[in-house]
């Protein structure tokens, strides 16, 4: 039993990091999609005004979007994802998740780095684990994902089934634990 779940997201890692099917397999987060036009349809997305707030960190932005979305994703079966950025006066904000309106599920959610707005600069991305029959790997970032935080040089942010908030960062390639969600 040689970590199975590893050898699939080398796997996944072998393709085009910017095309990854809504596959089955664990991806961890996608990689940036053409297929947004960058609006939000907060109404449509259970985002409430949570997309509208500021936040001084962008790790209070992570844990506040990730406090926020995890109970949906969790009953939705589906990882929900999305992106912190820093705005032009210097506060951070948070995208509405990807939801499995998306094609996300329990294994893959994908980042719509286009949906941050105009001027603001994206400086991590975060999203749920949910618990699968792999509970180890539940609470750890995928290949996958630290992949993408390294290919776009921004730091990655999961909460995990056991409520807690982990962060990578893909420039120094190094992993912190965050305490309780
Ligand atoms: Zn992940």
């Amino acid at each position: 039993m040689l970590q199975p779940r590893l050898r699939k997201a080398e796997e996944l890692l072998r393709f085009n990091p910017n095309h990854y099917p809504a596959g089955s397999q664990r991806g961890g987060q996608f990689a940036p999609s053409e297929q947004s036009a960058g609006t939000i349809n907060v109404a449509d997305s259970s985002a409430d005004d949570i997309t509208r707030r500021k936040f001084g960190s962008d790790k209070d932005a992570a844990r506040s979007a990730l406090k926020h979305f995890y109970e949906t994703s969790r009953r939705a079966g589906a990882e929900y994802g999305g992106v912190i950025y820093r705005g032009k006066d210097g506060t951070y904000g948070i995208t509405a998740p990807t939801t499995e309106k998306d094609g996300n599920d329990l294994y893959n959610s994908r980042i719509r780095w286009s949906d941050v707005p105009a001027g603001a600069q994206p400086v991590a991305s975060y999203h749920t684990h949910l618990r699968t029959d792999d509970p180890n790997a539940d609470e750890r970032f995928s290949g996958a994902d630290g992949y993408i935080a390294r290919h776009h040089g921004v730091k990655s942010y999961i909460a995990t089934p056991s409520g807690r908030l982990k962060v990578y960062d893909g420039k120094t390639r190094s992993e912190a634990g965050l305490g309780p969600l």
